[in-house]
């Protein structure tokens, strides 16, 4: 291996530059030559390559996003596409490539180093922590976090003007957000994709919070939940419980950006720093995962074919007798 490309590829997420800063490093270091691939995919059929030295990549550890950029690639997901974009990496004198997403950015990792025998290595960067292999996903911490200080933020006027407040959080299928943040701010119910909590079983958690004398409430909803979401819950709750006034709060987007948790920058440099000495170890087709605070090397195709359910079910159940 003389030519490493990296490229950032799914949605973003919080520690993909310090990642990105690690492995550039870490290649140049073992005497690599170094290129950021722009825009995942998308940048290998446009040619969008340029060299990294150790200058190119100052100063990004804390800053969210990606200097790399990411995109949604559909010719890629083509056998032409990837033709295309390997002649590309052929001719840059790329052979080996460091992608940092989710499973989809695997899956199209795993198929063009089988069809081109092009060495990968995969480091799981998403906000959702809903990957195998891996205890912690880059980019999860950071975004808890964020919750969490949204939250704390929202109980301050929930407290005020005695009101139960709704939240949604990212979480489409994993409820990982939810549940840590939930814990962490003294959420009084949470929602989750993983569990079904129908509407009367939340109202009889807001009652007993009620008979507590509690003035006010935070109910975390993932946006995956089985209700179809934090509008569509406060409705049902209104219909049958005004003990409060209820409000609705959707985080969004917000919780992809700002800058990375210590956890994560630490994540980052070592899943990166990892990423580029399997590869020179004649290692590929794996992705960089933290097991137990060691890292670890798991197939690409059981990464992709195993859905991860991380939740700990002690936090469920301690988070309402901690909140009542
Ligand atoms: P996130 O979890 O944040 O959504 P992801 O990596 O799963 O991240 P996707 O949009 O699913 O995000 O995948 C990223 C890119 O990987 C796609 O835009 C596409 O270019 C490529 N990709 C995904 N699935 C395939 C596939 N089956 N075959 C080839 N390429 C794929």
């Amino acid at each position: 291996i003389n030519k490493i490309g990296v490229f950032t590829s799914g949605g973003d997420a919080p520690g993909m530059n310090a990642c990105i800063r690690a492995v550039v490093r870490t290649g140049l270091y073992l005497g690599k030559q170094m290129v950021g691939i722009h825009q995942g995919y998308q940048g290998m059929i446009d040619k969008k390559f340029s060299n990294m030295d150790s200058k190119s990549v100052a100063h990004i550890i804390q800053q969210g996003g990606t200097i790399l950029k990411t995109a949604r690639c559909m010719e890629f997901r083509t056998p032409e596409g990837r033709a295309l974009a390997y002649k590309n990496l052929k001719e840059e004198g790329i052979d080996a490539l460091v992608a940092i997403g989710g499973d989809g950015t695997f899956t199209g990792a795993e198929l063009l180093s089988r069809e081109y025998d092009m060495p990968v290595m995969c480091v799981p960067g998403t906000i959702d922590n809903d990957l195998y292999g891996t205890d912690f996903t880059l980019g999860y911490d950071t975004a808890t976090n964020t919750v969490i200080e949204a939250i704390d933020k929202i109980r301050d006027t929930a407290a005020s003007h005695d009101r139960l407040f709704f939240v949604e959080v990212m979480g489409r299928d994993s409820g990982c957000i939810a549940l840590r943040a939930g814990v962490a701010a003294g959420a009084e119910a949470i929602l989750l994709p993983e569990k079904e909590t129908g509407i009367d079983d939340l109202i009889e958690k807001l009652e007993a919070g009620a008979d507590q004398h509690k003035t006010s409430s935070i109910v975390i909803i993932a946006e995956g939940e089985k209700n179809g979401g934090a509008y569509n819950v406060a409705k049902h709750v209104k219909e049958k419980f005004n003990f409060y006034d209820i409000k609705v709060t959707i985080l969004g987007h917000l919780q992809r950006g700002g800058t990375p948790s210590s956890f994560d920058r630490i994540l980052a440099s070592r899943m990166g720093y990892a990423a580029v000495n399997a590869l020179i170890a004649g290692e590929t087709r794996k992705m960089v995962g933290l097991q137990g605070n060691a890292m670890h090397l798991t197939e690409l195709t059981e990464a992709i074919n195993n859905h991860s359910f991380k939740l700990e079910d002690d936090l469920m159940e301690m988070s309402y007798i901690l909140s009542l």
